[in-house]
């Protein structure tokens, strides 16, 4: 598992965020700053220390977390945070919050010297900043990230690889007889949402299942809310991404959805996604030696949304031309790599079936077709090798009982040479053509 580098996509709304979520926060964003790695943080247990930081010095600081923005904290809280701070043996406290503090609170810290730091919403926000985490303010618009497209070079490659594959070609490479031309790119809004989830499922007898997972993340379409396919996540790189982004090619159609999705909706869809990705049955023995599944399903409470950030993906509408056969297709990728997501690509256009990697490219027609073999679909020129699919193909009398496979302009020369040459016949039956 690699860690996702977005130290300056990073973005998270406080406003979103429910008491635990906050201690969380407030947890990454410490260990972040190198303060010190911390403690599983346990719900529920407060005695005026949330979150348990272990610095590289070796000491234990402690922090509570009060995400209340609109209270003051008094000096109570200040008092508990001490007492807790003894009872650790700890030196070092910081109370945070989303609020403000009292005078009191804050000349009760100051008599204690330099034992409790308070952290009220501005210094919440400096840190945030130096950790690279930018702090969205109520109603504040997010930067909406465009996910860089790819050039006409790479599209090229790519669809290269998908039609063509391995196919035998000769004389020409694919590269040689493929025209590509990206008609339309449609940028996709859609909400990258980076997650963590911890759950043990027990039971009578004990853990039967655990999820244990960092730095995931998925995407949810920011028109229609819905779970875009995971996989798309590998093109959301914060090397491809750009805050502004202006069209660079002058011959293809740009358009954009719109975000019709806010931020909370999303993030509450996407803990719902996580927690369909995450489900799991299981099967186990009871204490009576009886075989029972449980299906474990992560509670919402399991889901810790670290950032969410908006970014529109780019989907390129495609036309390519392999000499006279044109194929339309689908991709989606970044600036450094795609994937074609819709076509008609891995089938014979002669028989429609399955490829298999035995392919070939006819050098006349530019039809992708089953390598030459028993099935007859495509040959190879006795004479000059070209490749050539059955439709392109001529045959002369060779012995008695055999065919020689020609292309067209070899054909022609023996013609001239006074030699009978044939075309293959190719039948149809039904819509679909039946090859002799
Ligand atoms: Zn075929
Ligand atoms: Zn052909
Ligand atoms: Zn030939």
């Amino acid at each position: 598992m690699t860690q996702f580098d977005n130290s300056s996509l990073e973005v998270v709304s406080l406003d979103d965020m429910d008491w635990f979520e906050f201690q969380h926060f407030t947890a990454h964003l410490f260990e972040k700053l190198g303060f010190g790695k911390a403690d599983e943080i346990q719900k529920g247990s407060d005695c005026g220390r949330d979150v348990i930081l272990h610095s590289p010095s070796g000491n234990v600081i402690i922090i509570e977390c009060k995400h209340h923005p609109k209270s003051t904290i008094g000096r109570p809280t200040v008092q508990k945070l001490h007492s807790a701070i003894l009872t650790a043996h700890s030196k070092k406290g910081y109370l945070v919050t989303t609020g403000k503090f009292s005078p009191a609170a804050i000349s009760y810290a100051k008599a204690l010297g330099s034992t409790i730091d308070l952290v009220d919403l501005r210094v919440l926000a400096d840190m945030a900043n130096r950790a690279g985490i930018k702090l969205l303010k109520k109603g504040e618009n997010t930067t909406v990230y465009h996910v860089l497209p790819p050039s006409k070079e790479i599209v090229n490659k790519q669809v290269i690889k998908t039609v063509v594959g391995s196919a035998l070609s000769h004389p020409n490479k694919a590269e040689e007889l493929t025209r590509t031309t990206i008609n339309e790119i449609t940028f996709i809004p859609a909400y990258l949402i980076d997650y963590s989830i911890h759950e043990n499922f027990c039971t009578s007898v004990g853990t039967v299942h655990s999820v244990h997972r960092e730095y995931e993340r998925i995407l949810v379409d920011g028109q229609y809310g819905t779970l875009i396919k995971p996989k798309l996540t590998q093109y959301v790189e914060k090397s491809c991404m750009k805050e502004l982004w202006h069209p660079s090619q002058d011959d293809v159609i740009y358009s954009s959805g719109k975000f019709k999705i806010g931020l909370s909706n999303a993030k509450k869809r996407g803990i719902n996604f996580v927690r369909g990705l995450h489900t799991q049955t299981v099967g186990y023995y009871g204490a009576n030696n009886v075989h029972y599944s449980k299906k474990c399903i992560p509670k919402k409470s399991s889901v810790f949304v670290r950032s969410i950030t908006q970014v529109y993906i780019p989907l390129l509408n495609v036309y390519s031309k392999i000499i006279s056969i044109e194929h339309r297709l689908e991709l989606v990728g970044n600036k450094s790599r795609v994937e074609v997501t819709k076509g008609n690509v891995e089938k014979c256009e002669l028989c429609g079936e399955l490829l298999t990697k035995k392919r070939l490219l006819c050098n006349s027609c530019g039809k992708v077709v089953h390598g030459p073999s028993f099935l007859g679909h495509s040959y190879i020129c006795e004479i000059c090798k070209k490749t050539i699919c059955k439709e392109c193909a001529f045959w002369t009398r060779k012995y008695i009982f055999f065919k020689k496979k020609l292309c067209a302009d070899c054909g022609e020369q023996l013609k001239i040479r006074g030699k009978k040459i044939k075309k293959f016949e190719l039948r149809t039956s039904g819509t679909k053509p039946y090859y002799i």
